[in-house]
């Protein structure tokens, strides 16, 4: 009988991030384009007398163990549909930046679903699975799948993307995080006081760049640079979060100037994503990044990246 189950779950970094009207629930419809990229997680999940998490990992004590994290949240949503006891150690070996914009918490959720589903053989089909990440939140769907592809609805309506080439990335991590929600309420903030509003009847419906998704498929660094930067595909939360954390912008110039090909915010931020030129490169601008002073880390990783795989 097996004891215990390992799944790895990636990161994320947003290649676009369209944002649409505040909607009348207080939702946004977005048009979103996911890249997993290669930072994981690892959920581990054991028969115990009760749902416990433990997380190590550099930032394991931003990470919540009550049942607000979203691994138990997940365990507690499958167990229920199977009318069974979440009774289950969940634990997280914490690589992914928290509160960074890269989906951590999220590629937990869908880590753990996919564990426990093992090790309680709840026999769930990628179907259900989808469903239920879905229900956890808006990102945890895409951390399943990993690869690539476009989030529609609130990001959880996924098609996936053809990527047709490696991408070299590196992530400035920043002290401390930033609050999703509080980004989103900046970008409606800065709609309003600056343009012809926030609502859906002002801001135009969220589109996927084409430009974008064609350098993806295409494998084309000189384009996808150029879509992130030049077409203006990039992230339309990133004046919010340059708001919020006025320091981003030094961090971001920071990379240009080290010789990134296209320097955003990554999602929600605070975290800077770079892409370079390849993978010799990715490390050197590391290096550049620690030194500037203007991040507490800097990680490099490449994409796409598998979604969610048990060891
Ligand atoms: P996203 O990119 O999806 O907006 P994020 O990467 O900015 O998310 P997370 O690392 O997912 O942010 O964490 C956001 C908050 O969620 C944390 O501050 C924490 O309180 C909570 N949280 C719940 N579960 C987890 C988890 N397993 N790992 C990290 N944070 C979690």
């Amino acid at each position: 009988m097996t004891r215990s189950v390992t799944v790895r779950v990636p990161a994320k970094v947003n290649v676009q991030l369209a944002v649409g009207g505040l909607r009348p629930d207080g939702f946004h419809d977005v048009a979103n384009v996911f890249l997993a990229v290669g930072l994981y997680d690892e959920v581990t999940v054991t028969p115990a007398d009760a749902l416990r998490i433990t997380v190590d990992g550099p930032d394991a004590d931003r990470v919540p163990t009550d049942h607000t994290n979203l691994a138990a949240r997940a365990a507690e949503l499958l167990a229920a549909r199977h009318g069974i006891a979440p009774d289950v150690h969940i634990h997280i070996a914490k690589d992914i930046p928290v509160a960074g914009g890269m989906a951590g918490g999220s590629a937990d959720g869908a880590g753990a679903l996919v564990a426990c589903d093992a090790l309680w053989g709840t026999g769930a089909s990628r179907a259900d699975l989808l469903a239920l990440c879905a229900e956890l939140g808006s990102d945890v769907p895409f951390s399943l799948v990993g690869g690539a592809a476009l989030g529609r609805g609130r990001g959880e309506l996924l098609t996936p993307l053809d990527v047709g080439g490696v991408f070299h990335w590196v992530f400035a991590v920043a002290d401390g995080g930033l609050s999703t929600p509080a980004v989103y309420a900046e970008c409606d903030r800065l709609r309003a006081v600056s343009g012809p509003g926030a609502t859906v009847d002002h801001v135009p419906d969220p589109e996927p760049s084409p430009a974008l998704l064609d350098a993806l498929a295409e494998g084309d660094l000189v384009a996808l640079a150029s879509a992130l930067m030049v077409g203006g595909a990039g992230n339309d939360l990133q004046a919010a979060a340059v708001s919020l954390r006025p320091s981003l912008a030094e961090t971001l110039a920071a990379g240009t100037k080290a010789g990134a090909l296209a320097s955003i915010v990554s999602g929600s931020g605070p975290t800077c994503a770079f892409l370079v030129q390849d993978a010799q490169a990715a490390p050197e601008l590391a290096d550049a990044m620690t030194a500037s002073g203007t991040c507490r880390a800097a990680r490099v990783a490449s994409s796409p990246a598998r979604g969610a795989t048990r060891l």
